[in-house]
């Protein structure tokens, strides 16, 4: 943990290099909205960061009226040379006052790193450098023409993943059983597929539950499983089996240790390492009133039931961690690790296609009667949906 306005700031130096901004180029403050990127100068002229007023409140997409932000029905109103400003009738205060340069009003940048996501952490949070609007939450109505289904196959591109005992990569494992599972599914007439990656590419982990609305699709999807594959810090070991986890607050070191080691793919991300998993954290109490962490646990013991009674190696068990790749999936959405390649015997049976088909036909079995049974449930609350 690190103070988190100094690193911010830091992070937002390093973002402008990434960017390709040479030096002597102005810092930039990036934020997301709507899975799109802005972003507004940072001036350092009186000796700590500011942004200009009208091009903050423009990105973050609030109204600007030359003295106040219309931010959500209500007025945030800034005064030059004073570091407090008013909120509907609230008064709050920022470390540095607000400035004029020229006619316009410049405020403390801390005002959108600091207040802004402890004011509003339901709709903005601080991440990976970037500040992101977080998409409403909701477990609609399935769409009239059936399911949805995102399957995401771990790592990929220059992102490994673990490396077995005989030096085989996690990312070759779960592309292969991720498009096995898929072609599986999608022989179902109600529903329809899409994988983030069908070779051998990296996604942001961030990017991965919205990866059905980037590519074109309607609706958010209804389900996301993330596939991945399993190691112990040692090897070779004699640990082996199916783990499937839905996102929670890690409840053993083991779980913790399993998402530590997923998390790790934001290495593989612009400059993600120094960022550490605070966020998460942060976020997990909107995930959990939208009931989406009791879908996805009830969407993970389906699928370790099915895995168990239909492979020889033992289930472990359903189990909860902070996966960065969960973090943002509006939807029940599960992470399943097929097995462990830290094991000799597990590691053969996995690299072998009739194994992966196996692990794929119970995937696939659990995701339609998981379906069968939330439609249910979604019919008798909405009174609407799918078919
Ligand atoms: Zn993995």
């Amino acid at each position: 943990m690190r103070a988190r306005s100094g690193n911010a700031l830091l992070v937002i130096g390093v973002l402008a290099a990434a960017l390709g901004l040479g030096p002597g180029l102005a810092e930039q403050l990036v934020i997301v909205r709507g899975g799109q990127a802005r972003t507004v100068p940072v001036e350092r002229e009186r000796g700590y960061a500011a942004a200009q007023a009208a091009l903050l409140a423009g990105a973050l997409g609030f109204g600007w009226t030359g003295r106040a932000m219309e931010m959500d029905g209500e007025s945030v109103v800034f005064e030059a040379g004073s570091p407090f400003f008013a909120v509907g009738g609230r008064v709050f205060q920022l470390p540095n006052p607000a400035y004029l340069d020229g006619s316009a009003l410049r405020v403390p940048l801390s005002w959108a790193l600091d207040w802004l996501p402890e004011q509003r952490p339901r709709r903005w949070r601080y991440l990976d450098g970037r500040l992101v609007e977080r998409p409403p939450i909701a477990v609609g109505p399935p769409r009239r023409d059936g399911w949805l289904v995102v399957i995401d196959a771990g790592h990929g591109g220059r992102d490994p993943g673990t490396i077995g005992v005989r030096g085989t990569r996690e990312k070759d494992i779960t592309l292969a059983v991720a498009r096995a599972v898929a072609s599986r599914l999608e022989r179902q007439r109600d529903i329809e597929v899409v994988l983030t990656r069908d070779r051998d590419t990296l996604i942001a982990l961030a990017d991965r539950p919205r990866i059905a609305q980037i590519r074109g699709k309607e609706g958010p999807p209804d389900l996301f499983i993330s596939i991945h594959g399993n190691a112990m810090p040692k090897k070779p070991s004699s640990t082996r089996g199916v783990e499937t986890y839905f996102l929670a607050v890690a409840k053993s070191e083991h779980a913790r240790q399993v998402a530590l080691r997923e998390n790790s793919a934001l290495e593989f991300e612009t400059d993600g390492p120094e960022e550490d998993l605070e966020p998460l954290q942060f976020i997990l109490s909107d995930l959990q009133s939208a009931g989406n962490i009791r879908e996805s646990r009830l969407l993970a013991s389906v699928i370790d039931r099915t895995m168990s009674a239909a492979l020889p190696t033992p289930t472990l068990g359903v189990r909860q961690a902070g996966f960065v790749v969960l973090a943002d999936a509006t939807m029940p959405a599960v992470l399943v690790e097929v097995g462990y390649l830290s094991n000799r015997d597990e590691e053969a049976l996995l690299r072998s296609s009739p194994y992966q088909a196996k692990i794929a036909e119970a995937l696939a079995d659990a995701v339609v009667s998981y379906l069968g049974e939330y439609g249910q449930r979604l019919w008798s609350s909405n009174g609407a949906g799918g078919r």
